[in-house]
């Protein structure tokens, strides 16, 4: 996840160009003193390079799973059904709408096992939250074609795998709505910061209010005597942090074709230990993958791995905050010992960040 890596006079110029053009750090209002919407100039530069209808940027990845969810109708007592290899906002997110977290496994893609994802649907699943985890996106085609046929909204978290594709079309375009994260650590940063992908017009109406404690910035009155009618909430993003956006966003290709020629070059040495991929799926390259059942030769590839600092956010080293399987403060007993299976598919998988 190379973003940050990439950081340098260019973005720094953004940020002294939106000073220098008036120094409006706010997305809304205050015309006479500015010359450009930069969060709105960031959304469509996202609609086009994914090609989505609407984009929505908020304040982080997390905030834009949240919003999804609500936006798909998720309310408290639901259940949405999430995966065990994870990052903790999505378990987090449900748990903030006061929703109930279903687990399920992932197999040996390291994303949703399609077959238990069939198996553990029921009458109160209100939403399927699936995770393009490290890179590689899920067998979207088979969750849409369950979501389909049990009338349930998919949500698709490509937080991770920015610039990956499903057939021909963009990770994150595919589902209901698509959600991504700019923090620190992702394919592309604004130091915080993520966004909302829909081609739905009403799903984009309601995400925008809420992100906005309801405003609709309604074009017949000032901000101050704009029209509202749901409750929202403050998940603005700044102009500050989509200056630095639309210089990353500029970034995604060389990013990802940077990736991809180390990630060929590990892909002959580990064979079939390699992390598969669904058919007619792209990943975005972002980290490499490989699944070693013995403990020892695992031990000794990890140690050199840390010695040259390839270590921290990637598996197993930081497995704490991607298995559900260790979130004991937020789930139940009985969840935490269906997913046992997860956590030793994560414990037996090294990742390799492959950007230098
Ligand atoms: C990073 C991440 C998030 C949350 O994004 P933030 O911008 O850090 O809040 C959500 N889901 C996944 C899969 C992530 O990796």
């Amino acid at each position: 996840m190379p973003g940050y890596e990439l950081i340098n006079k260019k973005e720094k110029q953004a940020v002294i160009d939106l000073f220098d053009e008036g120094g409006v750090l706010f997305a809304h209002g205050f015309q006479n003193k500015r010359k450009h919407f930069h969060v709105r100039e960031f959304e469509k530069k996202i609609c086009k390079k994914v090609n989505s209808k609407y984009a929505l940027a908020v304040s982080s990845g997390s905030a834009a799973v949240k919003i999804a969810l609500k936006t798909v109708g998720v309310r408290a007592g639901d259940e949405v059904i999430t995966q065990a290899f994870n990052f903790i906002a999505c378990v987090e997110a449900i748990l903030e709408i006061g929703a109930i977290p279903i687990i399920c496994n992932i197999d040996k893609t390291l994303n949703m096992d399609i077959d238990e994802l069939g198996k553990i649907i029921t009458p109160k699943t209100k939403a399927i939250l699936a995770v393009h985890m490290l890179g590689v996106p899920a067998d979207m085609l088979s969750i849409n074609q369950l979501a389909k046929k049990y009338n349930i909204p998919v949500v698709e978290d490509n937080c991770e795998a920015l610039g990956s594709f499903i057939g021909k079309k963009y990770a994150g375009t595919v589902a209901d709505i698509g959600v991504l994260s700019f923090d620190f650590g992702k394919t592309i940063t604004t130091g915080e910061g993520g966004a909302l992908l829909t081609n739905k017009k009403l799903y984009d109406k309601f995400a925008r209010e809420y992100r906005d404690h309801g405003h609709e910035c309604n074009p017949k009155f000032p901000r101050g005597m704009d029209t509202r009618k749901i409750q929202g909430f403050n998940y603005r993003m700044s102009e500050m942090q989509a200056v630095v956006g639309k210089v990353q966003l500029s970034k995604l290709d060389k990013i990802i074709r940077d990736s991809k020629a180390r990630y060929k070059c590990l892909e002959p040495i580990f064979k079939s230990k390699c992390r598969p991929i669904v058919k007619n799926t792209f990943p975005n390259y972002d980290t490499f993958i490989f699944h070693e059942v013995n403990a020892n030769i695992r031990k000794k590839v990890i140690e050199i791995l840390n010695k040259e600092k390839f270590g921290t956010k990637n598996l197993p080293d930081a497995i704490d905050w991607h298995s559900a399987h260790r979130w004991d403060h937020l789930l139940s007993k009985d969840t935490i010992n269906k997913i046992r299976k997860s956590d030793m598919l994560l414990t037996e998988s090294i990742a390799i960040p492959i950007f230098l």
